[in-house]
């Protein structure tokens, strides 16, 4: 055995319990319909919600930017990379979000692993995280001292039960995604307030699939429930619902220049390039403008569930346009996916790790870029595949 033939052993464990992803790669723009293998197909995979990442408008912006700021920020946000774009960018952004401060960064996941550790930094601090949050939520957690406390999926009876057996840690801070992602269930956030108001704990939502999906114009879950005031750090993505690329976090102004401070993906990693910058800011001009995309997402969310639980499917408790497709067995489920492919439908199934063993699914992402037709033809394919492989109506 030589020192790196480790990686063979752990390759091929991956591929014989089926847990090996096979990346494909996309060979044309972001919208509903993507080339994959030379061929066209029905794009249910991205999670570019309001069709935003091709839109003129964002490009015009960003072209426009690179003339004059150049391609690259050349610093860190902390030393010379704050251009006056980040600051308008931010300034745009507490407007639309309706909060004091904002601060951006360069991914959705290094907002968490930028405040998460500034925030609770010490073995007196505690965390308590739902069950089913993000994966860059458990790395930010993974990198703060504080203890860390598990509590039930969206389940604030049990998250009260642990705040009291912590009852006397230094800072307290709850962190739950808004929207979850396999699942597109809305976090219940009311009854989180209330638990945080009960022991003077910190809320911090992840909304990563809310921003630009929930609440008025796509401001997130916590316009949702107008919990603006309650809700201590919305923590967005640029990535998603924006079309860009980026992350931020949004609340007091106190927090924002506390971040600023300590945030350490804000400070010892360079700033996000003038181009997405720029688009971003016309992201957010767009949605400020208009919330006609974010209508049309909601009707196709509820034209496809509606279509696909009328032929026999199971969509689970989603709440939101994210429209999972209960299979329950993995294989069966990417057998489903390669054979929705064959048909021209780009959609993923998603298994173990990334779903409880048993809970696979194929996950259906709409977008405000579909139209009705497309949506028809993926639930026509839905019932053949169902009809082959004996699931469904
Ligand atoms: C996608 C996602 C992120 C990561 O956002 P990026 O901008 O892609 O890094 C963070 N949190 C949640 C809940 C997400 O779904």
């Amino acid at each position: 055995m030589s020192r790196m033939d480790f990686i063979d052993i752990e390759l091929e464990r991956l591929k014989a319990e089926g847990m090996y992803n096979q990346i494909r790669t996309i060979e044309s723009a972001q919208g509903a319909w993507i080339v994959i293998d030379g061929r066209k197909v029905l794009n249910l995979c991205s999670n570019n919600y309001l069709g935003l990442a091709n839109d003129p408008r964002l490009k015009k912006k960003a072209a426009e930017a690179l003339e004059c700021w150049g391609v690259g920020p050349g610093a860190v946000r902390s030393i010379a990379g704050t251009m006056s774009l980040h600051d308008e960018l931010e300034r745009k952004l507490s407007a639309f979000k309706k909060r004091e401060g904002t601060l951006s960064l360069q991914s959705g996941l290094l907002a968490n692993v930028a405040t998460i550790p500034a925030l609770v930094d010490s073995a007196e601090d505690a965390i308590f995280t739902d069950e089913l949050n993000h994966a860059s939520i458990i790395d930010g957690v993974r990198l703060s001292r504080a203890s860390r406390h598990i509590y039930r999926h969206s389940d604030a009876d049990d998250l009260r039960e642990q705040m009291k057996k912590a009852g006397s840690a230094r800072r307290k801070l709850i962190i739950t995604d808004g929207v979850f992602s396999m699942d597109g269930d809305v976090a219940p956030l009311p009854d989180l307030v209330r638990v945080a108001e009960e022991f003077d704990a910190m809320l911090m939502v992840d909304d990563a699939h809310g921003e630009g999906v929930l609440g008025s114009h796509g401001r997130g879950a916590a316009d949702h429930f107008h919990l603006h005031q309650e809700v201590d750090i919305e923590i967005g993505t640029l990535s998603k619902a924006f079309g860009v690329m980026g992350g931020f976090v949004s609340g007091s102004g106190r927090l924002v220049e506390f971040l600023k401070q300590k945030a350490r993906p804000f400070l010892f990693s360079s700033a996000m390039t003038p181009a997405d910058v720029a688009a971003c800011i016309a992201a957010v001009d767009v949605l400020s403008e208009s919330d006609t995309a974010v209508k049309k997402l909601w009707a196709n969310g509820d034209y496809l569930k509606k279509g696909l639980r009328e032929a026999g499917f199971d969509t689970g408790v989603s709440t939101t346009p994210i429209t999972p497709v209960m299979l329950g067995d993995a294989d069966r489920a990417r057998a489903f996916s390669r054979q929705l492919f064959e048909k021209g439908i780009f959609a993923m199934a998603i298994g173990f790790p990334t779903v409880a063993r048993g809970k696979a699914r194929i996950r259906c992402m709409v977008s405000a870029a579909h139209e009705t037709a497309d949506l028809d033809q993926a639930i026509q394919a839905f019932r053949e595949v169902g009809k082959e492989l004996g699931v469904g109506g």
